[in-house]
């Protein structure tokens, strides 16, 4: 059997972080694979805002012209695939991938994303990511002073319905269920003019995704033009657990200022160290990656010169 195809970064997840540590890489010289799945979690949007020069920009397009720049770096590979399993070697680490495949590298890049665990009403998902929101940062220009319902709860659930204040006065803060608010959070919401609903939801009433009202238990409708939500979340990929990565108490990879992980050698960056959720942020943390991985190379003896 030939030996795998050894790189010096393998790069699990190329989307936004992805291609970002990989373009950084590529400018180092550096023989670098990028395993990528295709599942970025803001696939369901049709806009993207709030990322200079692409203000607006389908998801798709602006990973399309990362990629077409990216492919310009002749050190730099893509491959369509799903990582499944890890393990160190005497060289570093060997990944081994769905289609069968074994490839190895000095270092490993997490830039896998999180994914979204989708509330359990009916006609969520099919609104999630089109007028079922999750930052207003991202949308809430679009839908400033539209008739809005928040689903959260508790300290986290105040914080956000003060936060989406900023961008319409018609709110309604959906606890579905029994509020854990504070009574001081609650007189806070009330103050400023923020009714809060306790009556679970059974539906999300809507035409092609966009929102039309919520359906409470009691058989009240409640008329809505965009619903915001806080969903729980998962790492879209259990690899850095198996590794043995630490996480955060919130479910983040943890990393250092460098974007190490914990365990040696391993890196991480984008969605799933950080709960600040942006394709710009993504970039910024993945092109850090990509120099402090090379930098830890060059230190280590790994030295590329150019041809
Ligand atoms: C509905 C929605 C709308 C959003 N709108 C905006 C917006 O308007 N503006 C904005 O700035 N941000 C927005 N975001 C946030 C933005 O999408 C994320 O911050 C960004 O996608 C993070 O990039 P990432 O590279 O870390 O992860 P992702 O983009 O999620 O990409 C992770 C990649 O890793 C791959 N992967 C995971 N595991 C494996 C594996 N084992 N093997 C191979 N590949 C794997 C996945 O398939 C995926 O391609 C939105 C998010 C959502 C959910």
């Amino acid at each position: 059997m030939n030996a795998p195809q050894h790189y010096d970064v393998i790069i699990i997840g190329g989307s936004y972080g992805g291609m970002a540590a990989g373009m950084a890489l590529g400018r180092a010289l550096r023989r670098v694979l990028i395993i990528d799945a295709g599942l970025p979690s803001n696939r369901m949007t049709p806009h993207s805002h709030n990322f200079l020069t692409h203000d607006g920009a389908t998801p798709g397009e602006i990973a399309r012209i990362a990629r077409e720049q990216l492919m310009a770096y002749a050190t730099v590979e893509t491959v369509k695939d799903v990582a499944v399993h890890a393990e160190r070697t005497s060289a570093g680490f060997q990944i081994e991938t769905m289609c069968g495949n074994m490839f190895t590298a000095t270092k490993l890049v997490f830039a896998t994303g999180i994914t979204d665990i989708m509330m359990n009403i009916e006609g969520f998902k099919e609104c999630w990511g089109r007028s079922v929101l999750h930052c207003p940062y991202c949308h809430g220009y679009e839908v400033r002073q539209h008739r809005t319902g928040v689903i959260a709860n508790g300290t986290s659930g105040f914080e956000y319905v003060l936060l989406i204040a900023n961008w319409t006065s018609t709110l309604t803060l959906f606890t579905n269920g029994a509020s854990t608010l504070t009574d001081e959070q609650t007189g806070e919401c009330r103050s400023r003019g923020i009714e809060i609903v306790e009556t679970p939801i059974t539906s999300i009433e809507h035409t092609n995704g966009q929102v039309r009202g919520l359906v409470l238990e009691d058989g009240d409708h409640v008329d809505v033009d965009v619903v915001y939500a806080k969903c729980a979340f998962e790492q879209h990929c259990i690899i850095p657990a198996m590794l043995g990565c630490e996480h955060d108490a919130d479910g983040y990879i943890s990393v250092d200022a460098r974007q190490h992980t914990s365990i040696e050698g391993v890196y991480a960056c984008g969605d799933n160290t950080s709960p600040m959720r942006t394709v710009a942020n993504a970039v910024a943390s993945g092109t850090a990656t990509g120099m402090h991985v090379n930098k830890e190379l060059v230190m280590q003896g790994y030295v590329r010169l150019a041809t």
